[in-house]
């Protein structure tokens, strides 16, 4: 059995959780004051998932801020950024524009801000 400490990110309380893990399967989760805690905390034991946050270049040699809409798993991140360091995007992109559609699964990859 082993022990994994967290703090919970899902709201601004920042609940301390403790999961206690056997041959990498979610034992027991502690410490979360409401469901919410319990799914991050077991997701972020068993598959851990992030929203990728990067830049990419664009046609004016602009760099556009970009992120995914939804997270994607840790174990795919490398391939998402390979997908970005490869792509030049048409500007102009308004906020929000999905850049690339599907990059990981159902996330899209979309912009973080207007560039005219
Ligand atoms: S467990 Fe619930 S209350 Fe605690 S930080 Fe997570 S979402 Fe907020």
């Amino acid at each position: 059995m082993t022990e994994k400490l967290l703090t919970c990110v899902e709201c601004p309380r920042g609940c301390q959780i403790t999961v206690t893990l056997d041959d990498g399967k979610v034992v027991s989760v502690v410490g979360n004051f409401c469901p919410r805690g319990k799914v991050y905390a077991e997701n972020e034991c068993v598959n851990p998932k992030r929203v990728v946050t990067s830049t990419m270049n664009s046609d004016i040699g602009v760099l556009v801020p970009v992120r995914t809409d939804k997270p994607v798993l840790k174990a795919n991140i490398f391939d998402v950024m390979k997908k970005i360091n490869a792509t030049t995007c048409k500007t102009p992109i308004k906020l929000g524009d999905v850049i690339i559609a599907n990059i990981d699964g159902d996330a899209n990859l979309i912009a973080s801000k207007t560039v005219k």
